[in-house]
């Protein structure tokens, strides 16, 4: 059992995972107090936010929003900031007791760094700042003897799995992916997906950016590298299996023989709970989990021709470098010209391919380097879109 309060610090709040978070806060009041919120621009859920959990500080990245805060909030009880500067700084407070990362893209790199530094553990569901530079974040956790503690559901999976075991014992990683909503979908029918068709994933309910990258297999590909660099396990050893069921949530193979797993339902209140709570668990109402009602559980390989995307993820890994960094921004890019109805879904790829071929190979990037890269591949993509 959790007995100490924790203060949280939650980045994203008005998102899939932000909101998640919110209603085990809320459920759980004794064991969580909100120190800070913040999110890019749905100011009106973002007050709606502070009128419940009445955090210490609350920043907002859109301008319109902070004006509305500023003067319809109550600067007694929460004070109100604008933009990543003010962001950065706040997570060191010394009330932070955990920094729970639920920004979606690579806009997560800069707080979860200055988090880190400042020596707090981290909540981690934004995997884009592990795609990006997880060469530079997990180095520096160590450092700091910080823990980054997973969301994504298969890394807490894999988390789990690996308690009281020791890492030279594990032979390969397995994580699981449900194919998305085009598993069935024959490829010639590729060309006429729609963003409506694209953003109806059969398992999980989450942000547009994120099931996108769901259906084209991107999700998984980012996830490979997030694990590659949580678990520090070299890319060959990190295995993907099609289980369009999301039970088994991700398997650690070890080197006797043994394969472990973690299993439950769809939900990502059990990973999110489990970091929140780490190293204890708590409990938490929701249906128990029957395997007689599931019945059967399926598992394919992935097909490389209809998702290139984990292919190409797979390839950036083995390149290293600033590799990662250019797909993850490219591939940032193109999911919103696709959500916005500029190019079609069979684009995304082709696209992210040109980039990588386009951009300029960085062997050992720093964090400047990274940052740069990232600006240099996001505008490179806008042309080619054009
Ligand atoms: P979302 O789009 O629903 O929410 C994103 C949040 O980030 C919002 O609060 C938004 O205001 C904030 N945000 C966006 N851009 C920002 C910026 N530039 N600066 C500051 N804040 C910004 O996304 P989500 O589905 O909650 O996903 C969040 C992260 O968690 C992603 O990295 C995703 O891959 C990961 N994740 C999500 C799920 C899920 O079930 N949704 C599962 C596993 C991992
Ligand atoms: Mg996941």
């Amino acid at each position: 059992m959790l007995k100490i309060k924790k203060n949280i610090a939650l980045l994203g709040s008005t998102g899939s995972i932000g909101t998640q978070v919110l209603d085990i806060v809320k459920n759980k009041p004794d064991l969580f107090e909100v120190f800070l919120l913040s999110a890019n621009s749905n100011y009106q859920l973002l007050y709606e936010q502070i009128l419940t959990f009445k955090p210490k500080h609350v920043v907002i990245n859109n301008k319109k929003g902070y004006l509305f805060l500023k003067k319809n909030v109550s600067s007694k009880h929460t004070h109100i900031h604008l933009g990543e500067n003010d962001l950065c700084e706040l997570v060191k407070d010394v009330g932070v007791d955990l920094v729970i990362t639920a920004i979606v893209g690579s806009a997560g790199l800069m707080p979860t760094i200055s988090a880190i530094k400042a020596k707090k553990n981290i909540a981690l569901a934004n995997k884009e700042t592990l795609v990006v530079a997880g060469d530079l974040i997990m180095p520096l956790a160590k450092k700091n003897n910080v823990s980054i503690l997973p969301i994504d559901s298969e890394h807490s999976a894999i988390f789990q799995c690996l308690v009281g075991e020791d890492h030279g014992t594990i032979k390969n990683l397995t994580l699981t992916a449900s194919g998305g909503p085009f598993l069935k979908l024959p490829l010639k029918n590729f060309n006429q997906i729609t963003i409506q068709d694209a953003l109806k994933h059969p398992n999980w309910d989450m942000g547009s950016k994120i099931t996108i990258d769901s259906a084209t297999l991107m999700n998984k590909g980012l996830e490979v590298i997030e694990a590659r660099w949580l678990f520090d396990i070299a890319p060959k050893n990190i295995n993907v299996v099609i289980h369009p069921e999301s039970i088994i949530h991700s398997m650690v193979e070890f080197f006797d023989g043994s394969t472990k797993a973690q299993l439950g339902l769809p939900t990502m209140t059990t990973p999110i709970l489990y970091a929140l709570c780490y190293p204890c668990r708590t409990s938490y109402d929701g249906k128990s989990f029957d395997l007689s009602d599931v019945g059967k559980l399926h598992f394919l390989k992935p097909n490389y021709i209809k998702f290139p995307h984990l292919k190409i993820a797979y390839e950036a890994l083995d390149c290293g470098g600033s590799a990662p960094c250019v797909m993850n921004a490219c591939n940032e890019v193109v999911v919103e010209a696709f959500l916005n109805k500029k190019i079609k879904f069979t684009d995304m790829f082709k696209i992210i391919e040109k980039c990588l071929e386009k951009s300029i190979f960085v062997a050992k990037p720093t964090l400047e380097d990274y940052l740069i890269i990232d600006q240099e591949a996001r505008k490179k993509t806008k042309l080619l879109i054009k």
